[in-house]
């Protein structure tokens, strides 16, 4: 049998036919067979009989299934017909390793066409679970094998409506089920939308229930490029990956099993192109799914850096998405009181996105063990809302080895100064950052590492402080209550580095992300740091200042760096429209060569000069074209 994760990756097209072995294809055939043969059809008949029956008829032909399944047939008369446009699948993400990956291979493919790695924009939107198709406006057709696909545009004759009421013809999309309405009117016949939304297809006549949703557009064609967007620049996709899934995620009210990433800019995507199976600067992340029970061994209270004490469950080794999980957070020790998070305790667990294991709920409560006493400190701990504190904060070990451990991860430019290295500091009085880039090789060996450990050591401090790193990353390696990378980057993004101790609460409060509670508890933390800062700052690290948002606007237009000449009248003097273009980068030309890449035309221009152009290569644009353009949303 297969599990039902492959299938429904396979039905969800995630594993491809190609990529199945012959005897997943077999399996896979008399599944679809079984779950059609009991009305509950869960892919449609044209994809059973032309794609996966076909290719099984082709490898295997002696395959015993198919004379079983054969009589059965219920092929189509319809032949499968060519795409107007090849739809590729999507590559996909499972981890934010692989995302990191495809952002280098982006950034890579920036750097060859010369655009400035801060100018690389992407897109976010969901990636919904449903079927397939594309609609060049007259027919609708199966997505099929990405080439070859079937006619079912009786779906529209049928009722059915386009997502936000949009016209026909909007290129590539799904058929989905509104989540709102499969609860209220479907759920008690169908486990899924999914085993609904293939029976929207059908060519027999439709039931009640599906005409039903249909006429109250509780079943949709929904085209990609109606869905809601989140867009921005790709350091911000790094700096806010799980707040940004977070958020597209649920922007729509449909099943949405990931999110679909791509690049914005024309000339980068151009540059990255396709390989047979996908485009290269698209991806989608999705999150992992599996689901398992066990048993929670032991709890173990963790102090943090800012002094609050984590649960961490130790559990029965689990094998769970690929691999055995020992741990699990339990985030704060309010949620281990109220679900009864004790030792002997069965919890549900999953894999989120990001890998990290997370408990979904506690299904058999046991008694808990709530922590008097810090255990690094041996300090009363103290109850702040949900979280055990251990407020101790400029003695306790273990949230000042928890603070310079935070410090190097986040320059992120260095290796060895790791938990064990600054432990073995610690025991040596060594209580700063700021004392650590005071150390010599000489110091470190009387510490008692080793000489080769110690100028590794020594080398990796001066590397952290010559390789080049973003400001903000630097700024947010202190560690600062609420000031993670996200809001050290739109902090900077207003403001130097160096002009951030001076800001008032009414400065900070007018900046993006920074209510005014936030704002208080940040100035408070910039004081609190002001002194190190200024220490480790002396040793002057290669930072990278960060482009001010208005600078930054400026740059966004496609015209940014390109040569232009006007010509003809247009509706402002000529002279305010050049100035204006040099404003925001664009360079101007009196005279027409292969170098310019625009003409913009007001009235009156001869059609001599479009022609010259042209053969030029030019491209021509009217004054209005070039207004919009320019025009900063
Ligand atoms: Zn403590």
């Amino acid at each position: 049998m297969l599990s039902q994760n492959i299938i429904d990756k396979i039905v969800r097209q995630d594993i491809l036919v190609d990529e199945l072995l012959d005897e997943e294809l077999a399996l896979f055939c008399q599944t679809a067979n079984l779950a059609y043969r009991s009305g509950n059809p869960i892919i449609s008949n044209e994809d059973y009989d032309f794609i996966y029956l076909a290719k099984l008829k082709n490898k295997e032909p002696n395959n015993p299934l198919l004379k079983s399944i054969e009589p059965e047939g219920r092929a189509f008369a319809e032949e499968k017909v060519l795409l107007p446009e090849l739809m590729l699948s999507i590559d996909k993400a499972y981890s934010w390793n692989k995302m990191s990956k495809w952002i280098e291979r982006l950034e890579k493919s920036a750097m060859l066409i010369g655009l400035d790695l801060n100018s690389i924009q992407i897109k976010a939107t969901p990636k919904l679970d449903g079927f397939a198709g594309f609609d060049d406006g007259n027919r609708l057709y199966t997505r099929g094998d990405g080439k070859k696909g079937s006619d079912i545009s009786r779906v529209f004759k049928r009722g059915l409506c386009v997502f936000k009421d949009s016209g026909r013809g909007l290129g590539a999309g799904e058929i989905v089920v509104k989540k709102s309405y499969f609860e209220k009117y479907l759920a008690h016949s169908f486990e899924y939308p999914r085993n609904f939304q293939s029976s929207l297809i059908k060519e027999k006549a439709l039931d009640e229930q599906a005409q039903k949703a249909i006429i109250d557009k509780g079943a949709l064609f929904v085209p990609f490029i109606k869905l809601p967007i989140w867009s921005g620049f790709v350091t911000e996709l790094v700096a806010k990956f799980e707040e940004i899934i977070a958020k597209v995620l649920v922007m729509v009210d449909f099943d949405v099993d990931g999110v679909v990433f791509e690049v914005i800019n024309i000339d980068l995507k151009t540059q990255m192109g396709a390989n047979r199976k996908f485009h290269r600067w698209q991806i989608a992340f999705k999150e992992n799914k599996d689901i398992v029970q066990v048993k929670v061994l032991s709890v173990i209270p963790q102090v943090g850096r800012s002094g609050k004490i984590t649960p961490v469950a130790e559990i029965e080794p689990t094998l769970l998405s690929g691999a055995t999980i020992v741990r699990v957070t339990g985030h704060h020790y309010g949620l281990v009181k109220e679900q009864g998070l004790g030792i002997g305790s069965v919890v549900e667990l999953t894999r989120s996105g990001l890998v990290i294991p997370k408990i979904i709920s506690v299904l058999k409560p046991m008694p808990v063990d709530i922590p008097d006493n810090c255990l690094s400190c041996g300090k009363l701990l103290v109850w702040e809302s949900d979280f055990l504190v251990c407020v101790n904060h400029k003695n306790c070990p273990a949230q000042i080895i928890g603070r310079i451990t935070y410090f190097f991860k986040v320059l992120a430019n260095n290796d060895g100064l790791g938990i064990a290295t600054i432990e073995k500091l610690y025991a040596h009085n060594i209580r700063s950052v700021s004392q650590i880039y005071t150390l010599n090789v000489e110091r470190l060996m009387a510490i008692g590492f080793g000489e080769k450990t110690s100028i590794n050591l020594i080398s990796q401090l001066s590397r952290s402080i010559n390789e080049k790193i973003e400001d903000w990353r630097f700024l947010a390696a202190f560690g600062m209550h609420r000031m993670g990378l996200g809001n050290c980057e739109n902090l900077l993004k207003s403001y130097r580095l160096n002009d951030i101790f001076d800001l008032t609460l009414e400065q900070l409060t007018n900046i993006d992300g920074f209510a005014e509670l936030t704002a208080q508890v940040v100035i408070q933390e910039l004081v609190s740091i002001v002194d190190e800062y200024n220490q480790i700052y002396q040793y002057h690290f290669n930072l990278d200042t960060t482009v001010f948002t208005k600078d930054l606007q400026i740059l966004m237009h496609e015209l940014f760096d390109k040569r232009i000449v006007f010509t003809g009248n247009m509706s402002y003097p000529r002279n305010e429209m050049k100035k204006h273009a040099k404003s925001v980068g664009i360079k101007i030309s009196t005279t027409m060569s292969t170098k310019i890449d625009y003409l913009v035309i007001g009235r009156k221009v001869g059609q001599k000069k479009i022609q010259d152009a042209e053969e030029l290569g030019v491209v021509v644009m009217t004054e209005a074209d070039y207004l919009s353009k320019i025009t900063i949303q």
